[in-house]
């Protein structure tokens, strides 16, 4: 920021200074009344692009403060907004807490000589004052700039084709930070002197590179490095020069070109790349990857080469070009399953043949690169050249995508370049006529994506994922997937928030004391939905925690842990606290860290299923903690028994001490879709909603497994007033991927498995598997109550025959929401006699409705409720249900009578639209509840997520859907930080 204020006040005739604080960016400008407002003017609209400016606040500075105005600026003086500009001094203060530019706040370590004391009548960049205080927000990794690109393609510049070519607006940030403040010699670029001309560079004011702390150049900087597989391939390389640096990224295209597998090094991890015209080279790819059907994403050069492939509008394009660059996924334009192309591939069974259109060439002088004995050697120059005509050829070949990509599905997952590494790559891969790459996470299944040379190495090339590897001598520090989101109804909805957006803090609503309206209208709440009231709950918990412990043994026990919460003052009542952890989920899992009312929302970790994955969140968690130096004084988890993380919570309260949060997954949901609003300052989500959490599977209060729930909630707790019809989900956790024995034991319980529509179904078991499941069912083994609305479209799609089989969790429902897409009917309404039969039935339960539910712990022994649940079933059954038995019927009866799948898998969709926004009046209506808030990984699927939406707007209901956090589990660690957050706050 500061440079850029710096050129302001030089264009407008400012004098005064500007100076990085821990709560923005402090101004003091001197000049006339015009240049003064044209220089505020000018802040905010000519802001750099990677910039978030909040606002601007300005006052006057008296001739007396102005001497020391530096003290002035920690007195708390900026409040005010004023805007009349006099001839005295505004002094002016950007709030701009999420602002990437704040990251050069360290100037403390370069010599203040080093800045032109007065330059056009005193405008001087001053040190950060606050540089030690760990309160500097950094900024994630920021895509390469365009005039960062201009120089890279510019053949006279001297970072012409330099792979790590920054600025300080753009490039890596938080992936290359060890410790704050943001300094060049606490990141991975400590490794690396800068020269004599990158330094006068770095220490010039009014340079684009001044303070750029990656700043680097071909004689100073990392550089690309290069090894083949199996030995009968070119000597590792060094790019230490443009020559070989190009050689190395021509050699890299020319194996994409032939068909082979590359890992390739990116800003928050390597990623696995090949050419996504060719089946061959990414059915390898899958094969090799244990990918399974699970879409891949791919890389286009440009925006028009994504035309080609998908509807791109206007919100779509800002996110594909903007700073970020992250997977955006886009509306096909035509599923084609076979291209000549493809054809040709096809029946000459090698993808080198066809693919490598123009002559494939490198460079080898001053490469370190031999055997290229069959390739063309050209010049590089005059490769860059050719292709660089051939990238801006408006007749371009058709971009052609291998139907191995993403299947039939509707929507394809695009992203640009966003490093130069990467447009130097495309460039050459685009003089070899290949206009995509598929660009997957380079892990092997189920590892954290690899981020250090030499594992990804080992793991991926020596591992036989990949046939060579194109690294660099810049360590990643923290690990970063690609961020992927989707545009629905005009808003961009994040599904897994990674590089470019965590870890900028999410707001965490100041909390007040429940609305004692609340407590009227429930009186059992507070008891009985306590999955959150662990403190009030379990008095006896925190007693025995503490029990003995003077007070000064406390604090020499846990020194660092503030007394009140170690003594359990106040009857076992912590005041508010001012820095949590919150573990998060098992699937798609995050963590949050707090200090007061930021909420530091960790980026995608993945499925913390395993060893291998939890050893990553505690990197991540530890790496995070030190970086923004908070020590957690309370925790939260998921009240799930057997998560990794939720156990490691559990183990880590009691050994410390410390007060523990155990949260409702679907409450967790709801939590953080209110939190997003209330923090955004939507009056409604302060008040109870009716929470409509509709995913796969948590851990339920009763022991069950829920996922089909409308809760009424707030902050602090929760009363479930709807679910969907609980069955017996046989093979549990196991049924996820095994949709058709979902199917099977729906039909079962619904007593629906005999008839003719479900034919397809009973004869896909043998009669020994329809006898097992049938022991199981009888006695309950492996079979725990559900109300999970994704199992319930699971078993719907193998029902159809859709998806029988999955390899990933939610196949077979994203497969029936695709089937329902190409019926072509989605904007339509249901025919009145679909109307009729397709019904989710909404009714009253009573009590004998209610069955003991069946809860197996962790060790899987059955008991009757989980021990979570044994302090939290007071009065917290749930009202009313939602029976799809009509709906199974009526897609029974259809498919009995052949009609088409897609028909019925609109339908389908349809009904569970109506059935939700029926339940959702009724409920509102009979609780005046006005607000609903929709979260979950079902309304991933946009039919539903729409038509819910509008349905519920269309009876008058205020519709919270989350914008910067995911639907799916990404975002439960935010709303599990939420309700602890409110619950440490609460006074009652
Ligand atoms: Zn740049
Ligand atoms: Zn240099």
């Amino acid at each position: 920021m500061r440079p850029f204020v710096y050129r302001e006040a030089c264009a407008h005739q400012i004098s005064g200074w500007v100076l990085n604080a821990a709560d923005g960016v402090h101004i003091e400008a001197a000049g006339r009344d015009d240049n003064l407002h044209a220089f505020i003017q000018a802040l905010s609209a000519h802001a750099p692009a990677a910039a978030r400016i909040e606002h601007i606040e300005t006052h006057i500075v008296d001739a007396g403060e102005e001497r020391d105005a530096s003290a002035a600026l920690y007195q708390g003086d900026h409040g005010t907004h004023e805007e009349e500009v006099t001839g005295a001094h505004p002094h002016a203060h950007v709030g701009s807490t999420q602002q990437p530019r704040r990251a050069s706040t360290s100037e403390q370590d370069s010599p203040a000589s080093s800045m032109p004391p007065r330059v056009n009548k005193g405008f001087t960049i001053r040190e950060s004052e606050d540089a030690g205080a760990h309160t500097t927000l950094v900024s994630p990794d920021i895509a390469i700039c365009n005039d960062c690109l201009k120089e890279l393609f510019d053949p006279n510049d001297r970072r012409y084709h330099y792979p790590f070519i920054t600025c300080t607006n753009c490039g890596p940030r938080f992936t290359i930070i060890r410790a704050l403040p943001y300094d060049r010699l606490k990141t991975s670029m400590e490794d690396f002197d800068l020269c004599p001309v990158c330094a006068a560079e770095y220490t010039n004011p009014a340079d684009r590179r001044f303070h750029a702390q990656p700043d680097a150049c071909f004689v100073c900087g990392p550089h690309l490095s290069w090894r083949e597989a199996r030995g009968h391939s070119p000597a590792p390389a060094i790019g230490d020069t443009r020559l070989a640096s190009d050689a190395i990224i021509d050699r890299a295209a020319d194996l994409i070109a032939k068909g082979s597998i590359i890992a390739i090094k990116g800003l928050g991890g390597f990623h696995l790349a090949c050419n996504a015209a060719s089946t061959r080279a990414v059915h390898t790819l899958r094969t090799r990857k244990h990918r399974g059907d699970k879409p891949l994403a791919i890389m286009v050069q440009d925006l028009a080469a994504a035309s080609q492939l998908a509807e791109i509008n206007t919100l779509e394009q800002g996110l594909l070009t903007g700073t970020v660059r992250p997977i955006v996924l886009l509306k096909r334009k035509q599923v084609t399953c076979s291209s000549p192309r493809e054809n040709a591939e096809l029946s000459h069974g090698d993808a080198s043949e066809h693919v490598r259109i123009a002559q494939p060439h490198y460079a080898r002088e001053g490469s370190r690169l031999t055997n290229a004995s069959e390739h063309t050697l050209i010049p590089a120059s005059s490769a860059q050249k050719k292709s660089h005509t051939h990238g801006c050829t408006t007749q371009r070949d058709p971009i052609q995508i291998s139907p191995e990509v993403a299947g039939t599905l509707p929507e394809l997952g695009i992203m640009l370049p966003y490093t130069p590494l990467q447009y130097l790559l495309m460039e050459a891969c685009a003089a070899r006529g290949i206009t995509a790459l598929v660009m997957t996470s380079g892990n092997r299944s189920g590892d954290p994506i690899e981020i250090d040379d030499t594992s990804a190495w080992r793991n991926l090339v020596e591992g036989g994922l990949a046939d060579a590897l194109l690294g660099f001598n810049r360590q990643i520090l923290t690990r970063f997937d690609d961020s992927v989101l989707r545009v629905v109804a005009g808003r961009a909805l994040p599904i897994r928030r990674s590089r470019g957006y965590a870890p900028t803090p999410l707001p965490l609503p100041t909390y007040t004391a429940c609305p004692s309206s609340t407590q009227a209208q429930q009186p059992d709440r507070a008891k009985t939905q306590c999955a959150g009231h662990a403190l009030e709950q379990q008095p006896d918990r925190a007693k025995t925690q503490c029990a003995g412990h003077a007070q000064a043994q406390c604090a020499e026990l846990h020194p660092h842990q503030p007394a009140h919460l170690c003594t359990h003052a106040a009857e076992q009542r912590p005041q508010p606290t001012s820095s949590l952890l919150a573990t998060g989920s098992e699937q798609k899992a995050t963590f949050a860290l707090t200090r007061d009312t930021n909420c530091f929302l960790s980026q995608h970790i993945g499925d913390i299923d395993q060893g291998s994955t939890l050893n990553t969140w505690h990197e991540t968690r530890l790496h995070m903690e030190r970086l923004f130096d908070i020590a957690p004084t309370a925790l939260a988890c998921d009240l799930h028994p057997a998560y990794l993380t939720s156990r490691w919570a559990r183990a880590t309260a009691a050994e410390r001490h410390l007060p523990l949060i155990e949260v409702q997954h679907h409450h967790a949901h709801i939590a953080s879709v209110l939190a997003e609003a209330r923090a955004s300052g939507d009056e409604d989500a302060s008040r109870q909603v009716l929470g409509i959490a509709f995913d796969g599977t948590g851990a339920g209060t009763d022991g069950t497994v829920w996922g089909g729930e409308m809760l009424i909630a707030d902050f602090t707790g929760f009363s479930r007033a709807a679910r969907l019809s609980p069955w017996k989900l046989l093979g549990g956790a196991g049924a996820i991927l095994d949709p058709k024995k979902c199917a099977w034991s729906l039909l079962t319980c619904v007593n629906l498995l005999e008839h003719p529509g479900a034919e397809r179904l009973r004869s896909a078991f043998t009669d020994k598997e329809t006898r097992i499941l049938q022991h199981m069912y009888e006695h309950n083994i492996n079979s725990p109550l559900t109300s999970s609305m994704g199992r319930l479209l699971d078993g719907l799609s193998a029902i159809l025959g859709i998806c029988v089989k999955a390899s990933y969790e939610g196949q077979p429902a994203i497969e029936l929401e695709a089937a329902a897409w190409r019926s072509g009917k989605v904007a339509q309404t249901m025919s009145q006699r679909d109307q009729v039969r397709y019904q989710l039935e909404f009714r009253e339960l009573t009590n004998s409705d209610l069955p003991q539910p069946v809860y197996e712990d962790a060790h899987g022994s059955q008991q009757e409720s989980s021990p979570a649940a044994r302090s939290c079933q007071r009065g917290n059954a749930p009202t009313w249900e939602l029976n799809p038995t009509p709906l199974l019927a009526a897609a029974l009866d259809d498919i009995a009578v052949k009609r088409p799948p897609e028909e019925i898998a609109l339908c389908i969709h349809q009904a569970i639209i109506q059935g939700t926004v029926h339940a959702a009046r009724c409920i509102a209506q009979a609780t005046s509840l006005t607000t609903c808030a929709l979260s979950g990984g079902v309304f991933m699927n946009r039919i539903l997520l729409a038509g819910i939406a509008d349905g519920l707007k269309s009876q008058g209901l205020h519709v919270l859907i989350p914008q910067q956090i995911p639907v799916n589990d990404g975002c439960i660690a935010y709303g599990q930080a939420a309700v602890a957050h409110a619950h440490l706050a609460s006074p009652q």
